[in-house]
């Protein structure tokens, strides 16, 4: 017996939910690639891009996922031999390092484990003892989607400058952009990556990497034709030729998601992703309290409100997953980059969510503690319920 039967809900951080007016604009024939519809679209798409990152810089649109675009941010900038420092909170700031090292960078961790954020004043002694210059970047992740924190970008800016250090700063906002505030000029970032399915609801395929002038100066050796973001910022040549055939169905997918996104506005997408985040966090105090459940990021305002994850202990992670696949239909996240990995889940609340999805999840992993007679504390639902009636 199984009640999964019904619509499924892919909780997991990205892909994400994709809506159905994203879904039924993509079901076309293609369209012509040599003119018309197609450019003025994706003319379109650079306005609205710039306008969620808050940003006048430069954005290159790219066919591929995640990782194409922290290698098209890298190539770009890097020369072999140069070195980054990787402000690590997570798996994901790790493996961006990893490819910097692919590209022959020589890459300085610091490293602030799996539960905390960027420690400010670290990164200050780091920078204010390169008095070579020898660090060219610094990388970070804005919300590191393994562990579910959020990080301080402007703060890391405030100690760049506070120490004249010289280095650009990249961001990477695959996990955040369009669900968690971010404002690329105003905190002072030089390039910033994203990608298409997260809080941009459409299926992987593209992703973006925005950069200011400075990052564009700094262009080292590493740069290949292909991964080149200047001749995708020109719309003459790229709207036509996209260095190979355009990502006709993503483009036109990608367009209604961030109608969406305008149409519900900016402010009110931020606002539900924090209520909605602020939900799941009232339900996980009161299972914490007996048991042995945990949020993964002590500290709230550390929290992202796209991701969420939980240490419940092993194998209960991979258990609690599995019923609630199997009986209820609701996927949530593998625990990602902790090890042992079945001692923790995710839950992805990114982009196409609302109030009734999320106590939906709430009261699945609820009826999974209560099945697999997983200790926990009580109430979580009716904390939740009066969370929600609160903020609505
Ligand atoms: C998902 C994600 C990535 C990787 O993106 P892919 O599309 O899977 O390559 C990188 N960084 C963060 C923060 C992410 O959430």
């Amino acid at each position: 017996m199984s009640l999964s039967n019904g619509r499924a809900y892919l909780a997991i951080p990205g892909p994400s939910v994709i809506p159905e007016a994203v879904l039924q604009t993509m079901h076309m024939a293609s369209p012509n690639i040599y003119e018309g519809a197609l450019h003025d679209l994706t003319d379109s798409l650079i306005p609205d891009l710039k306008a969620l990152a808050m940003t006048q810089a430069n954005v290159a649109i790219y066919i591929g996922n995640g990782h194409a675009a922290w290698e098209a941010a890298l190539a770009n900038v890097l020369s072999s031999g140069d070195t980054v420092l990787v402000l690590a909170t997570g798996r994901f700031c790790i493996g961006w390092g990893e490819m910097a090292q692919g590209l022959g960078a020589k890459v300085e961790t610091i490293d602030y484990g799996a539960q905390d954020p960027v420690d400010l004043g670290q990164v200050e002694q780091v920078l204010a003892a390169d008095t070579a210059g020898r660090i060219k970047a610094v990388l970070m992740v804005h919300v590191d989607t393994s562990t579910g924190v959020k990080n301080d970008v402007a703060g890391v800016r405030a100690v760049m400058d506070r120490v004249g250090h010289p280095a650009l700063l990249m961001a990477d906002c695959i996990a955040s952009l369009g669900c968690d505030r971010f404002e690329m000029d105003a905190w002072g970032v030089d390039v910033m990556v994203s990608a298409c399915q997260k809080g941009l609801m459409t299926p992987a395929g593209i992703s973006f990497v925005w950069f200011n002038d400075k990052a564009d100066a700094a262009r080292g050796d590493c740069v290949t034709t292909y991964w080149d973001w200047r001749s995708r910022i020109n719309p003459d040549v790229y709207y036509q030729y996209f260095d190979g055939t355009a990502p006709t169905h993503h483009l036109f997918g990608l367009r209604t998601a961030l109608d969406m996104i305008k149409a519900e506005g900016f402010e009110a997408v931020f606002a539900r992703h924090e209520k909605l985040a602020q939900v799941i966090w009232a339900a996980f105090d009161c299972w914490s309290a007996a048991g042995p459940m945990r949020l993964n990021i002590a500290d709230p305002a550390d929290r992202s409100h796209a991701v969420t994850s939980v240490a419940i202990g092993s194998p209960h992670g991979d258990r609690l997953r599995k019923w609630c696949e199997q009986q209820c239909g609701l996927t949530l996240g593998i625990g990602l980059g902790r090890e042992p990995a079945d001692a923790y889940f995710r839950i992805g609340h990114m982009g196409h969510v609302n109030a009734h999805m999320i106590m939906g999840v709430l009261g699945t992993i609820d009826a999974g503690l209560k099945a697999l007679e997983i200790p926990h504390g009580s109430g979580a639902l009716e904390a939740a319920a009066q969370a929600l009636a609160q903020r609505a």
